[in-house]
């Protein structure tokens, strides 16, 4: 399974519009960061989780060119902006399948009335085939099995995935012991990290450290990261042997 980062950065995506915070100003592609998504692949199947603002430009530069599925993680608009640009997927493969908390469906429901109209729909709006993820009920993707995992991010519900020995947490700041006993024996661990200072809704770097010091994955990758957080290649310094601050466009294979 190849797993690529599409983007790694928290809500404002790095540079921070306007901003002349020295990370907004770096040079290092490493400190460009898009909005948070992964692309991931096997054989003949692409699945992307989460479709956020960026996510046209992510779909160019990682060159891909079917997705047979996307897996939301919550409705905040970092996640879930890039929804009508899904339309290029549409005419080639018909209607895309999205995999979200029923809370997460109807709020795109809301936001998004006329992807999911009925009478008169216009012809070139995205089409969409919704899947409602309930927690302790793992779910096919493709010949794969993705099993949710409910964390926190404040007191918003959130889901995390894994799929075989990989998952993808964003936006977390509290887990139940229930959820971290789904997380045994990874790969890989891909967890949020914001910042330094503390976040009332996001694990910081202290915080994201000691959850992976507690499930103890192979290998983890920091994403959601912002610009306060520092330059990659300080950060990475610091880190770890088995964690890397995870940068856009980095694929791994697993
Ligand atoms: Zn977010």
């Amino acid at each position: 399974m190849k797993v690529y980062f599409l983007g790694t950065g928290t809500s404002q995506g790095i540079p921070v519009i306007g901003s002349n915070h020295p990370v907004c100003k770096s040079t290092d592609f490493k400190d460009k960061r898009l909005r948070v998504s992964v692309w991931i692949s096997w054989e003949n199947y692409s699945f992307i989780i989460d479709c956020g603002p960026d996510f046209r430009q992510q779909m160019l530069s990682s060159n891909c060119h079917k997705v047979n599925g996307i897996l939301f993680t919550h409705e905040h608009s970092d996640h879930t902006a890039g929804i009508d640009d899904i339309r290029p997927f549409n005419f080639k493969q018909g209607e895309i399948p999205i995999y979200a908390h029923q809370r997460v469906i109807h709020n795109l429901r809301k936001r998004f009335d006329y992807v999911f109209e009925t009478v008169n729909k216009y012809p070139g709006s995205p089409s969409v085939k919704t899947i409602e993820v309930i927690n302790d009920q793992p779910f096919a993707i493709g010949n794969k099995t993705a099993v949710p995992i409910n964390v926190m991010h404040g007191n918003l519900q959130v889901f995390g995935y894994r799929i075989d020995d990989f998952a993808y947490l964003t936006d977390v700041k509290t887990i139940e012991k229930t959820e971290i006993a789904k997380l045994k024996n990874l790969k890989v661990l891909v967890v949020n990290a914001l910042r330094e200072e503390r976040h009332d809704t996001h694990f910081n770097l202290k915080e994201a450290l000691d959850f992976i010091t507690l499930v103890q994955p192979e290998k983890a990758y920091l994403t959601h990261i912002s610009h306060i957080m520092g330059y990659h290649e300080e950060v990475q310094k610091n880190l770890p042997e088995h964690v890397f601050l995870a940068y856009d466009n980095l694929e791994i294979k697993i």
